[in-house]
């Protein structure tokens, strides 16, 4: 497996650029969709991660691994405790120099936190604000600013790629600035119930416990994690209800709301409901684009002789999901990849070397979804379109709706016949031909039928 990788990567990077960088990195392994490299200094990890930080997720992901990060460790400390090492975490380019987090400090001054690595690009500097993230900004802000305590916990839920860990990790970078004195721990749900399972193994629980409850700020990711895991809920609940009696910060973020978490008990559910609950929405097309132009804004002292074409970016914006991973990382191989090639970013670059994306992110649109707005376009009943009568009303309508799921959904003919009261393929197609007839014929059927692709693409 290893070998493949590295041949692909000596061809994607060139020789020199391959033993100057690739060549000195060490494979250790792959968890939890992090992949962990040794590294002999911090100058190199930095400069891959910076560099070649997306190229390697994403041969990494070719070859069929399951990769969200590569995390770099300076060789001499791997067998360190990881919040000690000196270790970058990167999917996109480092713009700022690393700066050790909070718990390695913490770590000299104090008994051993568990906590993990703060990633130093996710401040609340370099968090792009828009309509759907604002509230969940604002929340995060008042809570970074180390005050009296006013809501107890802070909730931050959404889907994947929203901002939630930048969220969390951005408020413990600020406490670490203006609270030096506060003890902060940042840490995933997983890694909750790694330390307590370990504490459990060890016989160290009253340690376990009298750690968890002498922080000032807990901040737990990830707490969907725990669902259905009894005994370290249980635990969860308690470290809970022990730092909230004393009047301590606690910060969750979950991928969804916590009514909505499916295996956590009633009590932890109420308990985590009762302080702010704030969503990050879905990114809109304005915030995918302050992105990317924020992204640009920091590639440009990277890469400084790149040019951009017009209108890369709105395209952009407009074609990929909401998920704001996958649009840093396809910025990051736009330009990595100009940069290797020595070319402009164009338009037609960009389709080449964000193909894949591109296609995985078309939106799908779904049979069901086209009967529907054919259906109300015409104002007639979705049974009608379906069913089997074959009044002109409603006939021309399901033709409509046929030709509309040929060209925009990969259905076949027959699958289609299927979705439209079992149908044959013979019916779908006459039913297809004869609108592509009509399209150049019948004005009004050529309207209609730009309103509803538009609509139906929206
Ligand atoms: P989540 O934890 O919700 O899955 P992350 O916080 O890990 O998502 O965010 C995914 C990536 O997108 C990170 O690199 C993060 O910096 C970036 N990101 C998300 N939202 C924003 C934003 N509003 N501005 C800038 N970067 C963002
Ligand atoms: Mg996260």
């Amino acid at each position: 497996q290893l070998g493949a990788f590295q041949r692909e990567m000596l061809e994607t990077v060139g020789q020199n650029n391959y033993k100057a960088w690739i060549e000195p990195l060490e494979f250790a392994d792959i968890q939890d969709g992090v992949a962990t490299f040794n590294v002999p200094t911090n100058f190199i990890g930095n400069y891959v991660s910076q560099n070649f930080g997306d190229l390697l997720i994403h041969k990494l992901t070719s070859l069929g691994e399951t990769v969200q990060r590569v995390h770099f460790r300076v060789a001499n400390s791997a067998a360190a405790p990881r919040v000690t090492s000196p270790s970058i975490e990167t999917a996109a380019p480092v713009s700022e120099t690393v700066r050790p987090s909070p718990q390695t400090r913490l770590e000299t001054s104090k008994a051993e936190l568990p906590g993990a690595p703060l990633d130093a690009r996710f401040t609340f500097d370099s968090f792009v604000v828009g309509k759907p993230n604002e509230l969940a900004n604002a929340a995060a802000r008042r809570v970074a600013e180390g005050g009296p305590v006013s809501f107890n916990p802070l909730f931050l839920y959404g889907g994947v790629g929203l901002g939630k860990t930048h969220l969390m990790h951005a408020i413990a970078w600020e406490l670490q600035n203006r609270r030096p004195d506060l003890n902060v721990l940042y840490l995933s749900a997983e890694q909750f119930m790694y330390r307590f399972v370990q504490a459990l193994r060890d016989r160290k629980m009253m340690d376990f416990k009298e750690l968890f409850r002498s922080v000032d700020v807990l901040m737990v990711d990830d707490v969907q994690f725990i669902a259905g895991k009894d005994s370290t809920q249980e635990e969860f609940f308690h470290t809970f209800n022990a730092l909230v009696d004393q009047n301590k910060q606690i910060i969750i973020s979950a991928d969804r709301a916590p009514g909505e978490i499916k295996g956590m008990e009633d009590r932890i559910r109420s308990r985590l409901q009762c302080g702010l609950v704030v969503d990050l929405h879905p990114t809109d097309y304005e915030l995918r684009l302050g992105i990317l132009q924020s992204k640009v804004e920091q590639y440009r002292s990277q890469y400084p002789d790149l040019v951009l074409a017009d209108g890369v970016l709105e395209f952009l914006a407009h074609r990929i999901s909401t998920n704001v991973r996958v649009l840093e990382g396809a910025l990051t191989r736009l330009f990595a990849f100009a940069s290797l090639v020595g070319r402009e970013i164009t338009m037609e670059l960009t389709q080449d070397c964000l193909s894949d994306v591109l296609r995985a992110s078309e939106r799908k649109i779904s049979v069901e979804e086209i009967q529907r707005r054919v259906a109300e376009h015409y104002n007639i009943r979705l049974s009608d379109m379906i069913g089997p009568k074959r009044l002109r009303n409603f006939a021309r309508p399901r033709q409509v709706a046929m030709f509309l799921c040929k060209q925009l959904t990969s259905r076949s003919l027959p699958e289609i016949g299927r979705r439209f009261g079992g149908r044959d393929h013979t019916t779908v197609m006459h039913g297809v031909r004869r609108i592509e007839e009509l399209r150049s014929s019948d004005g009004q059927i050529a309207e209609d039928l730009e309103l509803l692709r538009r609509a139906l693409e929206a």
